[in-house]
């Protein structure tokens, strides 16, 4: 056949069939979700039928009375019903004849390995429990969790929401400011952390961060720390050693009755402002969400080992990490430090020693093993692989193609799926299913619950392959209620676009459905899949004495997707030179952590600024970039 007979519709349709990934037959034959469309068709058309449906899979204290309430842009589901996120993950799963199941599978840079059974998880977990009650701590109370990716870091989770208090877990590798602020935004008086974790071999001292973020914090009454080094470390007055303080507990705490609207947590994100923002997700609604997508999605069975390489401190680390794969009896394989060390293939290692099936990874981390070519992986058998997923940021097709070829056997085993979501959802919301073939570069259809659309500034819908706003028309059960103190900045994420939550993401759909989520259309970064507000790294620039202003942007990364860039204007007796480059990378990494630094270090004489005074990072994006620069009528003269 011609080109020219095919026309150029019928050369996308040839390019696209060939470039489509199916599942393996049998992996679609065993899939659960068998029927996408009649359970999205469902979903949407009886929301609170479907919703209800699922619900009924898990335990309730007391039944709800009405499924949604919706009062723009608030809304509950699950209204009037009781429950316990950790019964359900717990206690009813040692009811199921799960007591003597793996829960965990936890592994370290030197070899060391754990397991507990969802028996002793239970009984650590009520002990903390009771260890939180005993110094003070009640329903309602925000507590901060400063920990590495550990068991006990999980365990303090779970404790907390045992008793209905309101953890808020901030990701260890955040430093002094970027703590202190979430301390104080939360307004917690107990500080549950360890004395250090480990990565790249080296100790990495948590406890002296946390010393210095309280500093002068006067509500801070109890600092509790796990000591894992040697010799032990000396504790002060308000602090408490962790297994002293639990080990003297009884193992037997009754989960708390909670409103199936009560806040479970808070998790900080960034956002457009340099003030962190507090997401607050539920004990109901979350709990079910979260357990569909674990079942439906992942498809987890009984005998899977499922693979998180995310951390505790993240979005996918809160729900696959803790809370879904245990909703669903699942055993979790999770590990402490740098993904490939002390050897790059370390990852084929556990997934051969430990058959794991279904693996939850990060676009960043396929690049770096890409890197390593594909003789690593291929000296392991990786057979056990069913489903091989990765959210986080734009999956990009070379890696997706890489990991269908070379991990899940070009298709004869394994299923690379990808999957959008944002710390506010929960859990994903666009993705790929073993039941329609994927496409690179595109992160997937709506999943069941989800009505996702393309939008212009105005919020008017846009045709099919046209690029616009991604935003999101209703809420699923599993969508954050709040922003922590905050109901206008939680209100403004709906009312950008009118009669729409508003995801700050930029996105195409094509005509089948399929979705491709570009990037942020805010001042928001995503480096190596974590978000990073500019002015996050503007605020830690300018509190360095040297720096009188800063503007940030990011910057293609082969690995990280993004890195970033940053400019300084200096003040006045401060010359620009590579020792002050490296002094200010230093106090960024000191006030933010490590993720935060800027790749490079600008020193321009001025910033381009708006009339109103605002720096236009779009114009420095460009000039970086050699691109376009666009309209620049609002430009300072
Ligand atoms: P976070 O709230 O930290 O989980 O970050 C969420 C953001 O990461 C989203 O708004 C997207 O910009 C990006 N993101 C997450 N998953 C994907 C994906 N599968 N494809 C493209 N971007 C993604």
């Amino acid at each position: 056949m011609s080109t020219q007979a095919v026309g150029n519709e019928g050369i996308e349709q040839l390019l696209r069939a060939e470039a489509d990934l199916h599942a393996p037959a049998s992996l679609v034959a065993q899939a659960r979700l068998q029927d996408y469309e009649a359970e999205y068709r469902r979903s949407v058309e009886d929301p609170e039928g479907f919703w209800a449906e699922i619900a009924q899979e898990l335990e309730w204290f007391q039944p709800w009375q009405k499924v949604f309430d919706w009062n723009y842009p608030l809304f509950e589901w699950f209204q009037g019903a009781t429950c316990n996120i950790t019964h359900n993950c717990l206690d009813r799963q040692v009811k199921a004849g799960r007591k003597n199941k793996v829960a965990y599978i936890w592994t370290t840079e030197d070899g060391t390995e754990r397991q507990i059974t969802y028996g002793q998880l239970l009984d650590f977990v009520s002990r903390t429990a009771n260890a939180l009650r005993s110094i003070g701590v009640s329903k309602g109370d925000r507590v901060i969790i400063y920990m590495p990716v550990m068991l006990e870091g999980i365990v303090c989770m779970l404790a907390c929401a045992r008793i209905g208090a309101v953890h808020s877990v901030v990701y260890a590798g955040f430093s002094v400011q970027a703590l202190r602020s979430r301390i104080e935004d939360a307004q917690a008086r107990v500080i549950l952390t360890a004395d250090v974790s480990y990565r790249r071999g080296k100790r990495v001292g948590l406890r002296s961060i946390v010393q210095e973020a309280i500093s002068g914090l006067e509500a801070i009454d109890q600092v509790v720390v796990l000591r894992r080094a040697q010799p032990a470390l000396e504790l002060d007055l308000h602090e408490t050693d962790f297994y002293e303080l639990v080990n003297k507990q009884s193992a037997d705490c009754p989960a708390a009755i909670m409103d199936a609207e009560d806040p479970l947590y808070i998790l900080y994100t960034s956002g457009t402002t340099g003030k962190p923002k507090g997401v607050v997700h539920v004990h109901g609604g979350y709990m079910v969400g979260i357990y569909y997508h674990m079942t439906r999605f992942w498809d987890i069975r009984d005998d899977d080992v499922f693979l998180c390489t995310s951390d505790i401190g993240w979005a996918v680390g809160h729900s696959y990490i803790v809370y879904a794969p245990l909703l669903a009896g699942a055993t979790t394989l999770f590990r402490e430090g740098a993904i490939d060390f002390p050897h790059p293939a370390i990852v084929w290692e556990l997934i051969e020693r430990y058959r794991a099936s279904v693996i939850f990874t990060a676009p960043t981390a396929v690049r770096m093993f890409m890197r390593y070519g594909d003789q690593l992986p291929q000296g392991y058998n990786l057979r056990s692989i069913r489903l091989f997923t990765c959210a986080g940021e734009p999956l990009n097709p070379e890696a997706m193609l890489w990991a269908h070829r070379v991990l899940c056997g070009n298709g004869q085993w394994g299923f690379v799926a990808d999957n959008w979501w944002q710390t506010e959802t929960g859990g994903p919301c666009l993705g790929t299913l073993p039941v329609f073939a994927a496409r690179p570069s595109k992160a997937g259809k709506a999943l069941p619950g989800v009505v996702a659309e393309v939008v212009d500034a105005q919020g008017n819908k846009l045709p099919p392959n046209k690029g616009g706003l991604l935003v999101l028309r209703r809420p699923f059960p599993h969508m954050y209620r709040a922003v922590y103190g905050d109901p206008d900045r939680y209100a403004e994420d709906w009312r950008k676009i009118p009669n729409a939550y508003s995801t700050g993401d930029v996105a195409i759909c094509d005509d089948d459905g399929y979705f491709t989520v570009v990037g942020r259309a805010d001042d928001v970064l995503n480096v190596a899949g974590h978000r990073i507000g500019t002015a996050d790294v503007e605020g830690a620039l300018v509190s360095h004495p040297a720096v009188a202003e800063a503007a940030a942007i990011g910057r293609p990364d082969e690995i990280k997707g993004e890195n970033i860039k940053a400019f300084v204007m200096l003040r006045v007796g401060h010359t620009a030179s590579p020792e002050l480059e490296l002094k200010l990378k230093e106090h960024v990494r000191n006030v933010l952590g490590a993720i935060a630094v800027p790749a490079e270090i600008g020193f321009p004489e001025k910033l381009p600024k708006t009339r109103s005074g605002k720096i236009m990072r779009r114009l420095l994006k460009a000039q970086e970039l050699g691109k376009e620069i666009g309209d620049v009528s609002t430009l300072e003269e």
